[in-house]
C-alpha cells in the first residue's frame, strides 16, 4: 500500500509501548494481571436480565440520537436534581470516549489549544490533534495535585478547554473541592471550556466526587456507565453542559455514531436502580489491600478513588522495569510514559481477584528489591 494513502494524524497515535507489553504478556500462561483497566465484577444480574428483555422485545433498530427518553429522561432528572441549572441539556454518547470525541469535535477549531494534566488518560493526549488543536500540558507530579497558578499560566487566548479527571486514571487521585472549585472558577473567568470526565465518580472512597458543575454552570460534563456497572462492551455514556454546545454534539453525532446502542439503554436505565455500593466497598478494601502492600518498598500517591494506583519507579525506565516484571515475575503493569511525557512511575489496576492482587503485590515486593 502505498504511504501517502495514510493521513498525517494516524502518526498522532504511538501504541508502540503498550503493545510491546502487551505481546510480552501475551506468552504467559498464568499472569498476573495487573494491567486492566475495567472493573473484574460482572454486569448486575438484573441489569443483563433488561439487556435480554430489550432484544427479545425487539428493540434492536436505531435508537433516537439523542437517547432513548426511558434513559434520557431519567439521568436528565438526576442531572437537574444535582445542578438545577436552566441551560443544561443532556444526551446518551456511545460510551465516555464518544463523547469526549464529539466535545472535541464541537468546541476545537484547527491551532486551539487544549490543556491536558500530566500524567492523563491516554485518550486527552491523543483526541485533540485528530481534529486540528494543539496539547498543552501542565505538570501535576509528584503529588498529582493541580497547581492553579500554573494552569492560570498555561491559558493563552487560543486555549478553548482544559480536561479534568476527578477520579483520575492512571493516578487514581481526586481533586480538592477548593482545587475543583477553583478551575471551575478559573475556566469560567477566562472564558475557556471545562471538560470534566466523571467515569470514575461512583468509585470515590474517602469523600464523594463534588463536580466543578457545581460552581460552574458552563461546565461540560462527560460521563458513562462502563466502570460503575461493568459494561465497558456496551459502549453506553452520556454529556451534559451548555444547550448549545450539547445540542451541536447530537448534530455531530448523527453524522459519526448514529446513536448509542440502542437496548443497552434500556439496560443502562435499570441499571440507575441498581446499588453498587458492596462493588464499591469491596475496590476500597482492594485499594488499602494494595497500598498496604507496597508500603514498605514503593512511593505511592494515595489514590483515593477510581482502582489505580500509581507508583514510583524503584529503578530503571518504565521499559526496562516493565519487562524484568513480566520475564521474571509473569506481572503485567503498565509503564507510566504510556500516560505522561514522563517516565518515572507505573500504573496498577487493582481491579482484580485478591488473589492476583496478593500475587502482584509480592512480585512488586521482589522487583523493588531485584530478587526473582
Ligand atoms: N475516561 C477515562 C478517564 C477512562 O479511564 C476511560 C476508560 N479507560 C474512558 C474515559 C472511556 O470509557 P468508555 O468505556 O465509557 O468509553
Amino acid at each position: 500500500m502505498s504511504n501517502h494513502w495514510l493521513a498525517d494524524r494516524t502518526r498522532l497515535f504511538d501504541t508502540s509501548g503498550i503493545r510491546k507489553v502487551f505481546d510480552l504478556g501475551a506468552k504467559l500462561k498464568d499472569p498476573i494481571n495487573l494491567s486492566i483497566g475495567q472493573p473484574d465484577f460482572d454486569v448486575p444480574e438484573p441489569v443483563r436480565r433488561s439487556a435480554i428483555e430489550a432484544i427479545e422485545s425487539r428493540k434492536n433498530g436505531y435508537a433516537l440520537t439523542q437517547g432513548m427518553p426511558v434513559l434520557r429522561e431519567k439521568l436528565a432528572a438526576q442531572v437537574s436534581k444535582e445542578y438545577g441549572h436552566d441551560d443544561r441539556e443532556l444526551f446518551v454518547t456511545s460510551g465516555t470516549s464518544g463523547g469526549l470525541l464529539l466535545a472535541l469535535m464541537a468546541l476545537v477549531n484547527p491551532g486551539d489549544e487544549v490543556i491536558v494534566f500530566d500524567p492523563y488518560f491516554v485518550m486527552y493526549d491523543s483526541l485533540p490533534g485528530l481534529v486540528g488543536g494543539v496539547v498543552v500540558h501542565v505538570d501535576t507530579y509528584p503529588d498529582f495535585r493541580i497547581d492553579l497558578n500554573r494552569v492560570a499560566d498555561a491559558i493563552t487566548p487560543r486555549t478553548k478547554a482544559i480536561f479534568f479527571n476527578s477520579p483520575a486514571n492512571p493516578t487514581g487521585v481526586m481533586a480538592e473541592d477548593d482545587v475543583v472549585r477553583g478551575l471551575a472558577e478559573l475556566a469560567d473567568e477566562r472564558n475557556v471550556v471545562l471538560i470534566s470526565d466523571e467515569i470514575y465518580r461512583t468509585f470515590a472512597y474517602g469523600r464523594p466526587l463534588v463536580s466543578p458543575a457545581k460552581y460552574n454552570p458552563r461546565t461540560l460534563v462527560v460521563d458513562g456507565f462502563s466502570k460503575t456497572y461493568g459494561m465497558t462492551g456496551w459502549r453506553l455514556g452520556f454529556a451534559h453542559g451548555p444547550a448549545e454546545i450539547i445540542r451541536e454534539m447530537i448534530k455531530l453525532q448523527q453524522y459519526t455514531f448514529v446513536c448509542a446502542p440502542h437496548p443497552f439503554q434500556w439496560a443502562g436505565a435499570a441499571a440507575m436502580d441498581v446499588d453498587m455500593t458492596p462493588h464499591v466497598d469491596d475496590y476500597r478494601r482492594k485499594r488499602d489491600m494494595l497500598l498496604a502492600g507496597l508500603a514498605d518498598d514503593y512511593e505511592v500517591a494515595k489514590p483515593e478513588g477510581a482502582f489505580y494506583a500509581f507508583p514510583k519507579l524503584p529503578w530503571g525506565t518504565g521499559l526496562e522495569f516493565v519487562t524484568e516484571a513480566i520475564e521474571k515475575h509473569q506481572l503485567l503493569v503498565i509503564p507510566g510514559n504510556v500516560f505522561s511525557r514522563g517516565d518515572t512511575h507505573f500504573r496498577v489496576s487493582y481491579a482484580a481477584d485478591d488473589r492476583v492482587i496478593e500475587r502482584g503485590i509480592e512480585a512488586l515486593r521482589k522487583l523493588a528489591r531485584k530478587k526473582s
